[in-house]
């Protein structure tokens, strides 16, 4: 029985209930006035319910669907300005006990190099990554319980925020490890981690047992309720996603909105984050596997109808997508993505050497941060290495408040030029400092406030002359 409130995965995410969501999308596609009446309400930028939301992914009337992407670009620019925020992952080790068969770190997988990073191994790859100019990792690691137990999660994430090389400093760890205990949890809330991400991979119930046949993961309930038990450990931000292509997207989006549903109304916080990966080639793992990848067309309206939806929710893609699809998402309510990255362990500080034997996916978008940073710019985003929430404690409710009441942006734009002077200062190129030099000026100008103006003036001409680490 569908229950929103209830801490058991099965109610939450009631497979009846996404069903008949799915089919009462169906059945409304063509239907002018509900369409309609959806974009009005969508308009208030309060979001929408999952029944809602799927209706406009169902829709068949073209100038409706025009209509939904009009409306995601100007909730985009109203809710997160036009800063895109950067992060990269770090892979820590590719031990795993599970069998995940979309993932080539699955346990029977023999063609790999099985490999976990020293804390010197750590600490080089973190200088390499702070030498491109990241501020911002998503901790990624495979689930094994003398491998890779929390101690050496929280290890790893000590040494990480320890150094500081040059300039250089990474300001915000995000975690992406397996779903764990409250106490766990806590442990990671403990040792200051900004996001818990767990992408659920699929919520039909039936294909997520097929997919992990053996492993902890392979528990529904203990997975899909990892979100509740990090709640419950502290943390206050958390990030959900699924990987489009393992089951029908249309019970995926659903899905995906009921959990987010879920949190908001049972912990009154509803998700930090929404990750879109869709499946990707890699050792082991051929998607045409997989009957359910979506073209880019419908993978675009996914984006925009979960930019309606959810409208405080930050939205991240990552280099799974080319430049060219990335081209296309960014503008419909993309706030953050992932540039220069390595998918394998080890991988900033060998990136000559060929990945495709050791990564988790193939990465599409394959260009340099310099690079992704000055197309972003081209492209008329503003790139920013800002974590200035975190550390502000404008976390889970404070920030979601300041999300919604559309207060937020009075931060991201000016600390998004402040980070973006950091990165021009130290580690541009010439033809990127010139773009990015002119962008800030320009940019400056938009800040309403003379008072704000004015300070983020001064704190750029300090940042010109050596220091570093303001924030708003
Ligand atoms: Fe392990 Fe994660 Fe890959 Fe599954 S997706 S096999 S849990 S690393
Ligand atoms: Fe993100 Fe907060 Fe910075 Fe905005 S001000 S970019 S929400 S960390």
């Amino acid at each position: 029985m569908y229950d929103v409130r209830s801490p058991r995965a099965e109610e939450f995410i009631d497979h009846a209930e996404v069903m008949a969501t799915v089919q009462y999308a169906r059945e409304h596609a063509r239907d002018a006035a509900l369409l309609d009446d959806i974009l009005a309400r969508a308009a208030e930028r309060k979001g929408l319910n999952h029944r809602d939301a799927s209706v406009l992914l169902a829709c068949e009337l073209p100038e409706k669907t025009e209509a939904l992407y009009r409306l995601a670009q100007r909730i985009k620019l109203d809710f997160y300005g036009n800063r895109i925020v950067m992060f990269a992952p770090l892979y820590l080790s590719n031990h795993c006990i599970n069998s995940c068969v979309y993932c080539p770190y699955h346990a029977k997988n023999r063609h790999i190099v099985r490999k976990k990073l020293t804390q010197e191994e750590v600490a080089r790859e973190v200088i390499a990554l702070q030498d491109m100019g990241h501020k911002r990792l998503a901790l990624e690691a495979g689930e094994h319980p003398t491998m890779n137990p929390i101690e050496y999660i929280l290890e790893c994430i000590e040494t990480i925020y320890g150094i500081r090389h040059r300039n250089g400093a990474i300001r915000r760890v995000n975690v992406n490890i397996a779903a764990t205990t409250v106490e766990e949890y806590a442990l990671l809330r403990k040792a200051g981690i900004g996001t818990y991400i767990l992408f659920q991979e699929t919520y039909h119930r039936q294909s997520y047992e097929k997919l992990h046949p053996v492993g902890p993961k392979h528990d529904y309930a203990w997975h899909t309720e990892a979100m509740d038990r990090a709640m419950q450990g502290g943390i206050d931000d958390v990030g959900l996603g699924v990987l489009f292509g393992l089951e029908g997207y249309r019970y995926e989006f659903a899905a995906l909105l009921m959990h987010a549903e879920h949190l908001e109304a049972a912990y009154g916080v509803g998700p930090h984050t929404i990750s879109v990966p869709r499946i990707k080639r890699a050792d082991d793992i051929d998607p045409d596997m997989f009957d359910n990848g979506i073209d880019d067309a419908t993978f675009a309206r996914i984006c925009a109808c979960i930019r309606v939806a959810v409208p405080y929710t930050g939205m991240i893609v990552s280099t799974r997508e080319s430049q060219a699809v990335r081209e296309m998402v960014l503008p419909l309510g993309i706030s953050q993505i992932s540039g220069a990255s390595r998918t394998s362990v080890g991988g900033y500080v060998a990136p000559e050497e060929p990945e495709e034997n050791s990564s988790q996916f193939d990465v599409s978008d394959r260009r340099s941060l310099d690079e992704v940073v000055r197309w972003l710019m081209e492209q008329g985003h503003i790139p920013s290495f800002c974590t200035a929430c975190y550390r502000e404690g404008r976390t889970g409710d404070r920030f979601m408040a300041l999300c919604k009441s559309r207060q937020i942006l009075n931060c991201c734009h000016p600390n998004a030029l402040l980070t973006l002077r950091e990165y021009l200062e130290d580690y541009a190129s010439p033809a990127t400092r010139t773009l990015g030099l002119a962008c800030i000026e320009r940019e400056l100008e938009r800040i309403p406030g003379d008072k704000v103006r004015g300070r983020a003036r001064e704190y750029l001409d300090r940042i010109a002359h050596g220091e570093r680490d303001f924030r708003f």
